[in-house]
């Protein structure tokens, strides 16, 4: 057989392993083989006449390498093989070649060894499954139509042992929305196409039937001398299920009654929840980045900012009463608990306040609480509210030594206002003589009616001799400053001071006596007991 088609060519001048077989019963048997593959077999030309192939080559019989030669024999045609050749359970090189059918029945098959390509290529899949199974949370698992390969982390995520994986094919696991294309890309795949496909949260069904989610990472790699696919496999059912938590949890922060607020250390907004953008008016862009003293409303001292600071800036809650104000200006009131918030390092990485608009209690409370001291009429204290100042008033005396002096104040023949001009103007007439008289006093004085026409005034820390002067400006102010001229009044003073071993009733009759004196020597008159 040195001569093949009648040409001069012959066996020896192919560069490659070459064999001759013919089929006997059943069997390749060898009937020629060229110099270069005698070589590589180590072996003489007596030694492979009449035997099977597969016999020659013992490390390649437990592939199917019979039934490519079969092929090659039925159909004629040229078949290219890619063969690996295993020595004592390890791959030790590749046979690349092709078998073709002669003119005269017998196989010529040709090939080349092929070691340090594959091992190169072997090397670099070993590799990547090392990187991998480093990663105790990546399953890996190699497949073509079933499961070839799957790590023990695969085995842990999908509740299946390799055993029983073996007889699975991945696509039964898969809850993909398009499976058409998964089964078309194995197919490429299985052919030798190689290309990475990453699904981001794909779908799979556990053995207990719990459906989990995985980042699955394929590509084509070459096992056991196939193509088949190599996958990554990572669990990412507790990330999702997080992040749909935060979701809900998000959500739920919009849809509190709670204003939630965050800000950063230096008390820089940046978070807002719907119902701030709602109380305090303002839109969320106009927040963001915003000081929180933007909602300032002047109510509180610097000493109640400072005191709030210093809390929670050393990693206290603080709770408190806040009064705010709109984008409009209105006050609101915030009942306020400020949570600092702490990174790994145990610094603080920001502030979490939460708050109730409790305006509408606060104005109620306040309005209860005008009821019951404010005078409807006038809007001075009420004759209750007057009476618990002398209280006070004394008992402060009593501590500090801190003297004070009472003044009562009478209208002068209040009676022909109402008797001429009628009740209304009456009225209209003591609202605006008690107008006159809070100009004339200080914030610190109480000033209160004490029924009828008739009030009380506690100058706090003022001995008598100035109060005798301030009694005598408040009557001049009256008599120079009554509405106009038509309504014109005067009003009689009594002045007294606090002393040590007065009593409310011993105070109030003194002081009494007294505007009772200024009415005796003609009215218009300031009289001190
Ligand atoms: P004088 O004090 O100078 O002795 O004479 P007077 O006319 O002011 O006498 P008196 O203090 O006894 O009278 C108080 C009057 O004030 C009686 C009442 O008609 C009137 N008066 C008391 N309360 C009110 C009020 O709420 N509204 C009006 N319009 N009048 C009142
Ligand atoms: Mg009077
Ligand atoms: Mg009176």
């Amino acid at each position: 057989m040195k001569n093949l088609k009648n040409s001069d060519v012959s066996i020896e001048d192919i560069p490659s392993d070459v064999f001759i077989c013919r089929f006997i019963e059943g069997d390749f048997v060898v009937v020629d083989g060229n110099e270069t593959a005698l070589h590589s077999l180590k072996l003489h030309k007596k030694e492979i006449y009449g035997k099977n192939i597969l016999d020659i080559l013992p490390d390649i019989k437990e592939t199917d390498f019979f039934s490519t030669l079969q092929e090659a024999y039925n159909s004629s045609q040229m078949i290219e093989f890619n063969i690996p050749c295993y020595f004592n359970g390890n791959l030790c090189r590749w046979h690349k070649g092709s078998v073709k059918k002669l003119f005269n029945g017998d196989l010529i098959l040709y090939y080349k060894n092929i070691e340090l390509e594959k091992e190169l290529e072997m090397e670099e899949l070993r590799y990547q499954l090392e990187l991998f199974s480093e990663a105790p949370y990546v399953g890996i698992c190699i497949f073509g139509e079933k499961f070839l390969y799957a790590n023990q982390v695969l085995e842990a995520i999908l509740g299946y042992s390799f055993e029983e994986l073996k007889e699975i094919a991945p696509i039964d696991l898969l809850h993909l929305e398009n499976k058409e294309e998964y089964t078309c890309n194995l197919e490429k795949r299985l052919k030798g196409e190689r290309f990475t496909t990453a699904y981001y949260d794909a779908k799979l069904l556990r053995k207990d039937n719990k459906e989990i989610f995985v980042r699955l990472c394929i590509k084509t790699v070459q096992y056991r001398g196939k193509y088949v696919a190599l996958a990554s496999v990572i669990d990412v059912t507790k990330m999702i299920e997080q992040e749909q938590k935060t979701k809900r949890l998000a959500q739920a922060l919009e849809q509190t009654d709670d204003l939630l607020l965050m800000t950063d250390v230096e008390g820089r907004i940046i978070y807002v929840n719907n119902r701030v953008v709602q109380k305090l008016g303002y839109a969320k862009e106009e927040l963001m980045g915003q000081k929180v003293n933007i909602f300032k409303s002047g109510k509180h001292s610097r000493r109640f900012y400072k005191r709030l600071w210093n809390t929670i800036l050393s990693g206290e809650k603080y709770s408190n009463m806040i009064i705010n104000r709109t984008k409009k200006g209105k006050l609101i009131y915030l009942e306020t608990t400020i949570t600092p918030v702490f990174d790994k390092e145990n610094k603080i990485e920001s502030f979490v306040s939460t708050s109730k608009d409790v305006s509408y209690q606060m104005k109620t409370k306040k309005r209860l609480k005008n009821l019951a001291t404010i005078d409807t009429l006038t809007k001075v204290l009420n004759r209750y509210a007057i009476d618990k100042e002398i209280d006070y008033s004394i008992s402060l005396a009593q501590r500090h030594e801190l003297s004070f002096s009472i003044l009562m104040l009478d209208i002068d023949h209040f009676k022909t206002i109402n008797d001429q001009f009628g009740h209304y103007i009456g009225d209209v007439v003591l609202k605006a003589m008690t107008k006159v008289v809070q100009k004339n006093i200080r914030k610190v004085d109480k000033f209160g009616r004490w029924g009828g026409e008739e009030f009380i005034i506690i100058l706090h820390g003022t001995s008598q001799k100035k109060a005798l002067k301030k009694a005598q400006e408040v009557r001049e102010f009256i008599q120079n400053n009554i509405i106009d001229d038509i309504y014109k009044i005067t009003a009689s003073i009594g002045v007294t001071s606090f002393k040590e071993e007065d009593t409310k009733a011993s105070l109030l009759a003194r002081v009494d006596e007294a505007l009772y004196k200024a009415k005796e020597q003609g009215r218009n008159k300031v009289v001190v007991y």
